[in-house]
């Protein structure tokens, strides 16, 4: 009889609760998992087809040195792990441990490996580190840290209004059963589903209203849906008066938005902007979400102000059906804004990562505080960064390079050392995406197999590297041993000691419990160490909401965590919560961010427009589609349709150059161009053309020939095509032109 285990879709941040029936060391059948508390046995078609990730016909199998030609040769496990502890200990001593950076924590599922290369860090000096959040959610983490020192998510399940901007949850999804809730939101008459964005998404499809901006406009619209609410004294007075500060700069920069005007600019009806201005201000309760439409183009800070604005001058915070805070198993990022700077191109470090476009420039620059070592865990870099042939020389550039991932990708190619790793379903895993209110839920995946022969898992190979660095004596750990077998109530008392007593174990902690305690978990979960740590620093942050979920304390919830194979909800916040989680002394939001009132106020005088005869028209570099996730599953035969991932235009557009649907074309940008097959659809307007994400990865053919397919967006996009303020990259603006390929 088949057994169906428990475990994650990795390929979004929704990480649904799937059940997979193994056969031999295959997916055979997947379906949702009705026991995840938060999925409920929701998937999108892209989980089905997760054999494609686990079964890679590119898979490692044996740690990689490369030689001086380029080529790679085979090593056995100690020596690499000898070699790379002894050449990153050269670069600390020659240069110090801050001149060696960390790079990853990828693949939307393997994040409970990065939970130890804090360990790894310390025991090296290192202080920079960034992933690929840091091209995406800085611009937004900004203002949250700001505004409130927290993150914040909808209720849209409840909504009387969902207001999406920049963002399809049709096909990006991002909050649990995303299609069903969307269903319901269009079918409600009661209801409202509004959508910002210059494409007819799937969702725009659907909405009641769809303010269809010219690309790049967003700032203008939203300061004209504001410049209405504050200008007909539709605001929350009550609301702002009891939970927000500074209130008054922001209303009076509002007070003069030229509306027509604006409305005019972004290519929208004054009167659809008025009533939709409107519909926002009347409604009970209101949920928006920003995503990278606007995160990753023009005023893309300013337009995440825009939106926090939106709700909070509206009232839409702290109940049903709106926005909340919300309490964490562990924040993904600082939201302190403390000012940190890079030691090179002195760019802000913005939760705790450094903007993914100054990396490059961090290393190719004959300055002494240059980067001179990476260390990339289950990310691809080389690939998913802008000008990824700039990001190639900065690799080439380092003294070493380290990466630890499943596949030789392209990041690999360029490393000194490839360590292989575990797939996310032969090893014990976690998602650290707790994100949601008032359930907030986290699921400890266990191993659905074995590992590949020759793969170690993340924890392992961290744990390895700090033995090779000699970081700390054994001897030290061996009273945590013998407390860790007297039981885990032992353990806790000390561990507590030896953190409070011994800096060094402090700053080693992950390594340390992963040492001591892990070998004492059932299964052989010695990776779920950390977890135990998390857990009780979790109960202490929240202890009444983690009683409300039915966990004692931080003990009873970590072994829940332990015992609960399709996810457990760990916090059960309450709608007065969200007012505590506000970050500040006096638990209010803070309204005023004086360089974005500047920035709002000098739209005035701005014409939006980022093109040229040259380069006329706005390629949206990477749009999330019905067949692309992230780049972890490398096979193209994972896509049922549009494998090559087409160029999308606008028929007038086509029609203006000659193109036909199915015909090639060459797209060019400042940095680069490339090839791609033509869709003609109403789904573009003029002007504006998009190549999806995740493509452009070469994978073996049946004859293990590698074969490419699709465009690497990444060869179109520029390093210095980015936010001032945030450095995040405008990967949805890039100034393009496009010709009929020849012959
Ligand atoms: S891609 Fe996202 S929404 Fe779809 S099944 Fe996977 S985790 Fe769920």
């Amino acid at each position: 009889m088949s057994e169906w285990q428990s475990t994650a879709c990795i390929l979004c941040e929704c990480n649904c609760g799937i059940e997979v029936e193994v056969e031999g060391r295959t997916l055979k059948r997947i379906r949702g998992d009705k026991r995840h508390p938060a999925s409920q046995g929701y998937t999108c078609n892209k989980a089905l087809r997760l054999d494609h990730y686990q079964n890679g016909r590119d898979r490692l199998s044996s740690p990689l040195r490369r030689r001086p030609d380029g080529s790679f040769e085979e090593i056995g496990w100690d020596t690499a792990i000898t070699e790379i502890a002894d050449r990153l200990a050269a670069v600390r001593d020659a240069h110090g441990g801050e001149t060696i950076f960390f790079y990853g924590g990828g693949g939307q599922g393997n994040h409970l490996g990065g939970s130890y290369s804090g360990a790894l860090m310390r025991a090296l000096g290192a202080r920079y580190r960034s992933s690929a959040l840091a091209q995406e959610k800085m611009g937004e983490g900004f203002v949250d840290g700001h505004m409130y020192g927290g993150h914040t998510r909808g209720d849209f399940e409840h909504a009387e209004v969902a207001v999406f901007i920049g963002k399809n949850p049709w096909q990006s999804q991002s909050f649990p059963r995303a299609r069903v809730t969307l269903r319901e939101l269009a079918r409600d008459p009661e209801r409202a589903l509004i959508v910002i964005d210059p494409v007819r998404t799937e969702t725009a499809e659907m909405a009641d209203v769809h303010l269809r901006v010219r690309p790049g406009t967003d700032a203008w619209c939203l300061a004209a849906l504001l410049g209405t609410i504050v200008q007909q004294g539709l605001i929350d007075d009550g609301f702002l008066a009891e939970h927000a500060t500074g209130g008054e700069p922001v209303t009076t920069a509002l007070r003069t938005v030229p509306i027509s005007d604006y409305a005019e600019r972004c290519g929208i009806p004054e009167a659809l902007i008025r009533s939709t201005a409107r519909r926002i201000a009347a409604a009970d309760s209101v949920s928006t979400f920003e995503d990278l439409g606007i995160q990753q183009g023009p005023h893309s800070v300013l337009c995440s102000y825009l939106n926090k604005l939106l709700w909070i001058l509206t009232g839409n915070c702290g109940k049903p059906g709106a926005m909340h805070l919300h309490s964490w198993m562990v924040p993904l990022a600082r939201y302190d804004n403390h000012e940190f700077r890079t030691p090179v191109t002195g760019a802000r470090i913005l939760g705790g990562l450094v903007p993914c476009n100054v990396i490059a420039e961090e290393i190719l620059t004959d300055h002494p505080a240059r980067l001179r070592a990476m260390v990339i865990e289950s990310s691809n870099p080389a690939h998913s960064l802008a000008d990824s042939k700039r990001f190639r020389a900065a690799l080439e550039a380092l003294e070493l390079v380290v990466v630890i991932d499943v596949a030789l990708t392209e990041t690999a190619r360029h490393a000194d050392y490839v360590l292989p790793a575990a797939s996310q379903f032969e090893k014990w895993e976690a998602t650290f995406f707790n994100l949601e209110f008032p359930r907030n839920t986290f699921q400890l995946r266990a191993p659905l197999m074995e590992p590949l022969p020759g793969t170690l898992a993340e924890p392992e190979i961290y744990a390895r590297l700090v033995r090779g660095l000699h970081a700390i004596d054994d001897a030290q750990l061996a009273p945590l041993r013998a407390a860790a077998a007297e039981g885990r109530d032992r353990y806790a008392e000390a561990f507590g000691q030896a953190v409070s007593s011994d800096p060094r174990i402090s700053a080693l902690a992950p390594y340390v419990l992963y040492e001591t305690l892990g070998p004492t978990l059932p299964h052989g979960a010695a990776a779920a160490a950390t977890l135990w740590g998390l857990a009780h620093r979790c109960a202490m942050a929240y202890p009444d909401a983690v009683r409300r979920a039915g966990h004692a304390d931080g003990e009873a919830l970590f072994g829940a965590i332990l015992d609960g194979p399709s996810g457990i909800t760990f916090t059960l916040d309450d709608y007065e919560d969200v007012w505590a989680y506000v970050a500040r002394p006096d638990h209010r939001i803070a309204l005023e961010i004086p360089e974005l009132i500047d920035e709002l106020q000098a739209l005035t005088s701005e014409r939006p427009g980022w093109c040229s005869e040259e380069f006329p028209l706005v390629l949206s570099a990477g749009e999330r589609r019905g067949n692309t996730a992230n780049t972890i599953i490398r096979d193209p035969g994972w896509r049922k349709r549009d494998r090559d991932g087409a160029l999308r235009i606008s028929p007038q557009d086509a029609l203006a150059l000659g193109l036909s649907d199915g015909g090639r074309a060459v797209i060019t940008t400042s940095a680069g161009s490339a090839e791609a097959t033509i869709e003609i659809t109403d789904m573009m307007l003029p002007g504006h053309i998009s190549l999806p994400n995740g493509q452009g990865l070469d994978y073996p053919d049946a004859d293990g020939v590698p074969v490419l397919t699709g465009v690497a967006a990444n060869e179109l996009t520029s390093l210095g095509w980015r936010d001032p303020l945030a450095g995040t990259p405008w990967h949805k603006h890039v100034p393009a032109r496009v010709e009929a390929a020849a012959g």
